[in-house]
């Protein structure tokens, strides 16, 4: 049976890009094999480390998971920091990464550059961290967003190299995954660059239906076509983009139709985006603060997905402390 995992990072509320790239995908993959889903508090700290914001923006993570239709006695639902094993294989897989293949991350140069005061050895073996998240259960299957692709390619890179160097045929080949079509990538409506929860452009799973009119009337758009069949500009294939998530395909023709005559209304389009986003959201968001309210619930599920984590986990360490040569007298 194939092994699924994936994680979000408790850094704020979740939006579309986090639930059309990932979130949605859970939900879908949870009945198909055995799916781990947890919620990423250490790769939080390599940005966010306020303590008074960490604990709640996990119970935040956590209800949202819940809300969009995870089920904890399904799918194993856990906290990154409740199962130590994770740690310890990110130290193993650690001693097998080079600085140079780290520093060599995308996300880290992009990272350093937005943040040049905090250039902290987490950002660097994010990546390795990363990997051990996935090989802790040698999980086949990671459903995420485009934005984790080169993240993936180190994590096959770090399991080969440790099946190599030890002689076994151990970790799998984990691979992004999103039902055999192209990773998705939720644009933000600011005009460029992909939705974020540290981007501060999202549109949230939790915003009432007001907030998001307002968002997408605000998105960026241009002048408009003038000649038809013209290219159509980043900001405004972003919208489309957003569609393709949540609109009906009739709906994207029309208005790409309208494009290509020139005769499109941006305040129209937009107008259905909205209408067709809060479609979506709206159930999710009213599942979500009853859930957020209930400790008990929040406890139990928390404990039955850590206990379940460290099984899994505590196999997988023992396993390759005794490749490494790490035995007991
Ligand atoms: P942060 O800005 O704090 O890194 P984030 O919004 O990028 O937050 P992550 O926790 O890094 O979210 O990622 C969680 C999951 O959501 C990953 O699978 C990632 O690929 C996916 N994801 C994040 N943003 C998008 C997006 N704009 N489009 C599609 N998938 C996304
Ligand atoms: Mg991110």
């Amino acid at each position: 049976m194939d092994i699924v995992l994936s994680g979000i990072r408790s850094t704020g509320r979740l939006h579309l890009g986090n639930y059309f790239g990932a979130l949605r995908n859970f939900v879908k993959l949870q009945r198909e094999a055995e799916c781990f889903f947890f919620i990423a508090d250490y790769h939080a700290l390599t940005t966010h480390n306020d303590p008074g914001l960490l604990h709640e923006n996990v119970r935040n993570v956590l209800s949202e998971y819940l809300a969009a239709g995870i089920d904890p006695d399904t799918a194993t639902i856990y906290v990154q920091s409740d199962v130590p094993q994770i740690a310890e294989l990110s130290l193993l897989l650690g001693m097998h990464a080079y600085v140079g293949e780290l520093e060599r991350t995308v996300s880290f140069k992009d990272k350093i550059r937005k943040n040049p005061d905090n250039v902290n050895a987490g950002l660097l073996t994010y990546p390795v961290l990363q990997a051990a998240d996935i090989l802790i259960h040698r999980a086949t299957h990671v459903p995420v967003g485009k934005d984790q692709e080169q993240h993936l390619e180190l994590t096959r890179v770090f399991a080969r190299r440790f099946n190599n160097i030890y002689g076994v045929d151990y970790f799998p080949e984990s691979r992004p995954y999103n039902f055999g079509a192209e990773l998705v990538k939720i644009p933000g409506l600011d005009g460029t660059g992909k939705m974020g929860k540290s981007e501060g452009n999202g549109i949230y799973l939790t915003d009432p239906d007001e907030a998001i009119r307002k968002k997408v009337m605000r998105a960026v758009t241009d002048s408009g076509p003038t000649v038809p069949d013209s290219p159509v500009s980043e900001p405004v294939e972003n919208i489309f983009t957003i569609m393709k998530a949540v609109s009906e395909p009739a709906a994207i023709s029309f208005f790409r139709e309208k494009y290509a005559s020139c005769e499109i209304r941006y305040g129209d389009l937009k107008k259905q985006l909205a209408e067709d986003i809060i479609k979506a959201v709206a159930p999710i968001r009213e599942r979500i603060e009853a859930i957020r309210a209930d400790g008990a619930y929040l406890r139990r599920v928390v404990a039955l997905g850590a206990e379940k984590a460290r099984e899994s986990a505590a196999k997988t360490i023992a396993d390759v402390r005794g490749m490494m040569g790490i035995k007991p007298f």
